[in-house]
């Protein structure tokens, strides 16, 4: 058996893209401050106005539209913030650096697939005069269902919102227009296409409103203060160039859920009814909870998450599939498959064969334990 380990986990973090790699450390060893006027600063300023291109390029944005942060975090956070809509509605499925951003946000709720209730938001909005800032994600971090967000905007514009959207996991795996969306924000993190991890960018509509409680220079057309990251950003503008084609993973997915279900026919797929990102499978063991699975793959070679592993280390449950109406008995058992740029096919093997073993052993044994007892 290959001892090679096997990365299915992208949706917390991709590997980095060689081709970043060496962009990074072309932009490290040439250094400059992308502020001074000589020729080294010149040649920064070059690497970032090349990157914000191909980052813009990515999700149908103008350069200019571009405002780099240090993630997908940042970006969410001066969204938010930056919009001036005290009034702000949000999916109960966000990630926490939009729900923790808005402690005393609105939220709407979601359907047993994840997907906003249309129906809720459109009520909520007619709820009050006020002008409100509407955030809905692209598609989600744990199941990868996808929002319908053209319909969002047109339920804001009518009730005189504004729209912020999420696309840190959808950018690179999904065609992503924002223009043809119609949002006036959409944040975008570097790290879950291939880039590096610190960088991220917010897109802000040309003529959207932005403001910064940030102090410091006039970097990022003073929309954000401190001297760019260049070498991160100079590694996130090739990985978003590299990842426009989107995945080369066609027909993956189903064959993954297809041999899974065949091993235990009473698995969950959680978000099975929705439009979903083709990298990400979030399924339940049953009888098996997350946290040991994780841990058994691993001794098998296989980097795989329980929930959502980017806000903390520790495994608490998911608010996104007890947003759904999830069991907790069953939301304890869910396990998150991601792929992304360099998965291949005979991982998804590898995966297939040490859940069928861990399985039989683990699951099996556990239910007719239970079932004795
Ligand atoms: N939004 C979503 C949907 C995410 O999945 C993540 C990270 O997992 C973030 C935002 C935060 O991005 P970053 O890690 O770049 O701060």
């Amino acid at each position: 058996m290959s001892t090679a380990s096997v990365y299915l986990d992208h949706n917390a973090s991709s590997p980095l893209r060689p081709a970043a790699l060496d962009a990074m450390v072309e932009a490290l060893r040439s250094g400059g401050n992308p502020s001074s006027v000589h020729r080294m600063g010149r040649a920064a300023r070059a690497r970032i106005d090349a990157a914000r291109r191909q980052v813009a390029a990515l999700v149908g944005a103008l350069p200019a539209e571009i405002v780099f942060t240090s993630g997908g975090t940042e970006a969410n956070n001066l969204a938010l913030a930056g919009a001036g809509r005290r009034r702000v509605l949000v999916s109960a499925v966000e990630h926490d650096s939009v729900l923790k951003a808005v402690p005393d946000a609105e939220i709407i709720p979601v359907d047993r697939d994840g997907v906003v209730d249309l129906a809720a938001l459109e009520r909520s909005l007619a709820a009050s005069e006020e002008a409100a800032l509407v955030s809905v994600m692209f598609a989600n971090n744990e199941t990868g269902a996808l929002q319908p967000i053209g319909e969002i905007v047109r339920l804001a514009r009518a009730a005189g919102a504004l729209v912020h959207c999420d696309a840190v996991q959808g950018a690179g795996r999904a065609p992503i227009e924002m223009h043809g969306l119609g949002v006036d924000y959409l944040s975008l993190s570097a790290h879950k296409l291939g880039g590096p991890a610190g960088v991220g960018a917010l897109a802000v509509r040309a003529g959207a409103p932005l403001s910064t409680d940030r102090r410091g220079g006039g970097q990022e057309s003073s929309r954000r203060a401190g001297t760019e990251n260049v070498a991160g950003i100079a590694g996130f503008g090739v990985a978003a160039k590299e990842a426009y084609g989107g995945l080369a993973i066609d027909g993956w997915r189903a064959g993954l859920e297809g041999a899974l279900l065949n091993i235990a026919p009473d698995a969950r797929i959680f978000g099975a009814g929705a439009p979903r990102l083709d990298n990400t499978t979030c399924i339940s063991m049953p009888g098996v909870r997350a946290e040991t699975q994780v841990m058994a793959l691993d001794l098998s070679g296989i980097c795989v998450s329980a929930g959502a592993a980017c806000s903390s280390g520790k495994v608490t449950r998911s608010a996104t599939l007890t947003a759904m109406g999830v069991d907790a008995a069953v939301a304890d058992t869910a396990l998150r498959i991601s792929l992304g740029w360099n998965s291949a096919q005979q991982d998804i093997e590898r995966l297939i064969a040490a859940w069928r073993e861990l399985y039989i052993r683990v699951g099996r044994s556990d239910m007719s334990r239970a079932r004795a007892a």
